[in-house]
């Protein structure tokens, strides 16, 4: 069989890897307590289900626009507008099928064959992956720990070169749970305006945030006109499996983008975005019910990791994902990475983890063991996991 060349560029999301295994050994009867996936465990509430199914009864079933249905549209502007403080057009918005696809077609629309796009590293796999899949140059911006997982500014000045078109944020931060200060903005933007460069900022996780607020890079002065915003429904409103999700974006840009839409799927379920207009201008208290009882699971996470022998971990500012520091528990028990790790607490404790590498290749100076747990999980779960990696650990 013959496929495309680029096929070879595409790559995709180790975690679904872990995420298989699981399935396999629950089928073969094992207990596995799972901290490895990336979603709510909460039920998508009940009026967002209600709008979805009064929709279909009213047979709101036809096509909608492909950048989105007008009323949805608005919607999203006056939330962006009040929640990043600035001035926010229907036309710079254009809704997709999950937050995902802006990503996808974001990069499409602006980044040209040997372009240089810097990304986080650790990160969200699927920018490194479609920047090559464009035939863009990746870029690895290293989060590092010691300055709570945000990048180091001179190094990020570093990076930028004649060939640089885009830079890639996102916070709260996938694995780390990190955010960005005002002061890590004002550099993006700094460069930004200086050298002509477009800016994605992942603000997906922007309603789960634990310390300190959240802040957009498109709130400062002239980046309206080069940030595209990507948000969405699926971990504010525990809406994964709805896929629905949103981009903030120059007017010209959301043109393009939205052809990329008709020439993809047309547009999103017409249904679907009427629940998405109830989530938005419905009543928000289980999201600030989850955001609660995501902060009460975070301090039973970092506190219970903290007390494992050769085990560190930060707060994380927001997200759902702590991303502990495993090397002396690496060395303790005689294992070369993360991989390893990871392996050993599956197979031999039942505890799913995701390894650093499902989050890129790890950079050549890093010398430091990650893992990535998830605390969409019960509270019961993360104390059953934590007392099992303990006796796994402290060996
Ligand atoms: N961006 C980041 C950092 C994520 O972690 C995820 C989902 O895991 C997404 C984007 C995609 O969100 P959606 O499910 O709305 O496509």
């Amino acid at each position: 069989m013959r496929f495309a060349e680029r096929m070879e560029r595409l790559g995709t999301e180790n975690a679904f890897e872990v995420l298989a295994e699981v399935t396999r050994l629950r089928r073969a009867g094992r207990e596995v307590l799972s901290f490895a996936i990336g979603e709510p465990d909460f039920d998508t509430p009940e009026h967002i289900k209600e709008a979805c199914i009064q929709a279909l009864r009213e047979n709101l079933t036809h096509y909608a626009p492909s950048a989105g249905l007008p009323e949805l549209r608005e919607a999203i502007a006056r939330h962006v507008s009040e929640t990043r403080r600035i001035d926010v057009h229907p036309d710079e918005v254009v809704v997709t099928p999950g937050a995902k696809p802006i990503l996808f077609f974001a990069i499409h629309a602006l980044v040209n064959p040997g372009d240089e796009v810097i990304f986080p590293n650790p990160g969200f796999p699927i920018y490194e992956s479609v920047i090559r899949f464009v035939g863009g140059h990746p870029v690895p911006m290293p989060l590092v720990e010691s300055r709570g997982f945000a990048f180091d500014a001179d190094h990020l000045r570093s990076l930028v070169t004649p060939r640089t078109k885009l830079i890639i944020l996102n916070s709260p931060h996938n694995p780390t749970g990190g955010l960005l200060s005002p002061d890590d903005l004002e550099v993006v933007a700094d460069l930004a305006r200086t050298y002509n460069l477009w800016v994605l900022s992942d603000e997906i996780y922007s309603r789960l945030v634990y310390d300190g607020t959240f802040a957009s890079v498109a709130s400062l002065p002239g980046m309206k006109e080069r940030t595209v915003v990507l948000d969405g429904f699926s971990k504010t409103y525990a809406m994964t499996g709805w896929r629905l999700g949103y981009g903030v974006m120059p007017a010209a840009l959301a043109e393009h983008i939205a052809r990329l839409v008709t020439n993809s799927e047309s547009c999103v379920n017409t249904f679907v975005q009427y629940g998405g207009l109830a989530a938005l201008t419905g009543p928000q208290d289980a999201v600030d019910r989850m955001v609660a009882e995501f902060r009460a699971r975070r301090r039973l996470m970092v506190e219970g990791l903290n007390a494992i022998p050769g085990v560190t971990c930060l707060w994380p500012g927001g997200a759902f994902y702590v991303y502990p520091n495993v090397t002396e528990a690496c060395r303790r028990l005689g294992f070369d990475d993360g991989r390893a790790l990871q392996q050993y607490l599956l197979h031999e404790h039942g505890i799913a983890v995701l390894p650093r590498t499902a989050f890129g290749s790890p950079l050549p100076e890093e010398s430091d063991v990650y893992v990535r747990l998830s605390y969409a999980t019960s509270r019961d779960n993360i104390e059953r996991g934590l007392e099992r990696m303990h006796r796994a650990l402290a060996r």
